[in-house]
């Protein structure tokens, strides 16, 4: 008989995703986990409510519901069988929530589980504000994102092609710096992290900013093949101070390439959650993707058969067994999925002061 349980929105947790993780998981997955790209908020700090409208403008809109610290207590429990989970959480990078209540949400509620935070900055925070926010026990760096650039819900992308140093700028680098903090940069572009402004201005960063602990999101948005052939510079390589987070990323090839330029010290593991609760799979060809999933959204126009879809696990799930197959690819040993999976995320946090 088939058991049930309710993970998150739309989402179950199925039989199917028992026997994925028996199967592929259990034996892996490190007893302590640190999840370094999650986003924790409470809808309660919306100032817009969502419409239906926008909703249907963007598919991570139809995903995106309140993940608060109580269900991450609860999901993670469901999700990470008989693991020790720990996270380092930011809210919601939009204007359409009360950035300052998403931030003070997050000082006040991650404590009680050694969970850490990172500070959303807004372009336009002063730097006493960073400073005052980063002296918080456990606010340990900053998630800058260019959609806090200025409020524009009509188009969600307008910003994309900023500058770095648009939505993340020299006062606020300053403040970092001076913290040794965390900084979770997320590349804009659409042609993601190997457009050479980016190259240049990370360059920039590392050169004037040296204690600030830089971690690229999501492998630079390279979920492609092509995208990561072209960003993983040997310039990028050759710097031992840059780190990166594999969050959204599911493709094993990217995966592996990462962990062949980069090494595994470089690499961090994150989630995305709450996004990638999601059920389906991911496939690539060329430069682009699909998202393959099984509920009636707006943006799921294409479905595959019934039994495809039946088939399905957590997107998080499909994450994990990409990174366990690019890890075996590359022969890595215990002690270096270990770091990926915790040690190298707990490294970088010691360094903020
Ligand atoms: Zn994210």
């Amino acid at each position: 008989m088939s058991d049930s349980t309710p993970l998150h929105h739309v989402w179950q947790y199925t039989d199917t995703d028992r026997d994925f993780w028996l199967r592929h998981l259990e034996d892996w997955v490190p007893d302590e986990i640190f999840d370094g790209h999650i986003h924790v908020f409470d809808d309660a700090n919306r100032r817009q409510p969502m419409t239906a409208e926008m909703r249907q403008s963007y598919w991570v809109n139809e995903l995106s519901y309140s993940h608060s610290v109580a269900d991450l207590e609860r999901i993670i429990k469901i999700v990470w069988p008989g693991r020790r989970v720990r996270h380092l959480c930011f809210g919601w990078p939009d204007l359409d929530y009360d950035i300052e209540a998403s931030n003070d949400y997050l000082a006040e509620n991650c404590q009680r589980n050694e969970w850490s935070s990172l500070l959303l900055t807004p372009p336009t925070y002063t730097q006493e504000q960073v400073d005052q926010a980063l002296k918080q026990p456990g606010m340990i760096g900053i998630k800058p994102y260019y959609a806090l650039i200025s409020h524009t819900p009509e188009h969600r992308d307008i910003h994309v092609e900023a500058s770095i140093f648009d939505f993340l700028p020299h006062h606020i680098l300053e403040v970092a710096d001076h913290h040794h903090a965390w900084v979770t940069l997320h590349v804009p572009k659409s042609a993601r992290l190997g457009h050479p402004d980016n190259l240049r201005e990370i360059a920039e960063i590392r050169r004037k900013y040296p204690q600030i602990q830089l971690v690229i999101a999501h492998l630079g948005r390279c979920y492609t093949l092509p995208h990561a052939q072209e960003a993983f510079t040997p310039e990028l390589a050759a710097d031992d101070g840059l780190y990166f987070d594999t969050s959204a990323v599911l493709n094993r090839e990217v995966i592996r390439l990462a962990l062949t330029r980069f090494g595994p010290d470089r690499i961090v593991f994150g989630t995305d959650n709450p996004i990638f609760y999601m059920r389906g799979r991911r496939q690539w060809q060329g430069r682009t993707y699909r998202n393959r999933t099984s509920h009636p959204f707006y943006f799921n126009r294409d479905r595959e058969s019934p039994e495809i879809e039946g088939a399905y696990t957590l997107y998080m799930y499909e994450m994990l067994k990409a990174l366990k197959d690019a890890c075996n690819d590359v022969g890595l040993n215990r002690q270096e999925v270990e770091g990926i999976m915790r040690n190298n995320s707990l490294r970088l946090i010691a360094q903020k002061i």
